[in-house]
């Protein structure tokens, strides 16, 4: 289970551990959270004998985080391809089937051997047979248009992107906030891998 650790205004800032998160929250740092269900750990034995105990809900805001968001580096592609099937819901760009991660790869649509960059509104997913048709061409040399336009996600997409099992109230604190073309948006059961 991971926590979710917003800003003081409410901006996802990282997934936390729950080890992490139990600190957190034991130092007071915890400033307003969010969620219907509540955990409750145990902490060591205290010095009076009676046992330490933690209650975090799944959502938790930390106390002077107000500057945190603002030294966020840019939201990255990563090099294995998880982010980006995840964003294209494992759908081929050329054929508009969704395959398995094995059978999927990454496309770079100006190809990379011709300055094409590894960002993300210049790669997609594509099966294998797609990627090998195209091959060392852009789609329109290939004949080959894409069905889908490549985006890169925004704060509140990322983190639904890289949740791993996440809780229902995560999930709806995170889906409230999408931008309304959010391709994330299609389907309310998102898949999250174990
Ligand atoms: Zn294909």
């Amino acid at each position: 289970m991971q926590i979710l650790a917003l800003d003081i205004a409410g901006t996802p800032f990282r997934w936390l551990d729950i080890e992490r998160a139990i600190t957190y929250a034991a130092c007071g740092k915890v400033a307003w959270e969010v969620g219907g269900d509540e955990f409750v750990f145990h902490g060591g034995t205290r010095r009076d004998g009676e046992r330490s105990v933690v209650s975090l809900r799944p959502v938790i805001a930390l106390a002077k985080s107000e500057a945190m968001v603002r030294y966020l580096q840019p939201l990255p592609l990563g090099h294995d391809n998880m982010l980006l099937f995840r964003r294209d819901r494992e759908t081929c760009a050329y054929c508009g089937e969704r395959f398995e991660y094995r059978a999927l790869t990454r496309d770079h649509i100006v190809p990379k051997a011709r300055g094409g960059r590894d960002t993300w509104t210049n790669v997609v997913t594509a099966c294998r047979y797609c990627n090998m048709r195209k091959a060392c061409r852009t789609p329109e040399e290939a004949h080959m248009p894409l069905l889908y336009v490549p985006y890169e996600p925004c704060r509140f997409e990322h983190f639904i992107l890289t949740g791993r099992r996440i809780l229902a109230d995560q999930m709806e604190y995170l889906a409230a906030r999408l931008p309304r073309h959010s391709r994330l948006m299609l389907h309310r059961c998102l898949h999250t891998p174990e």
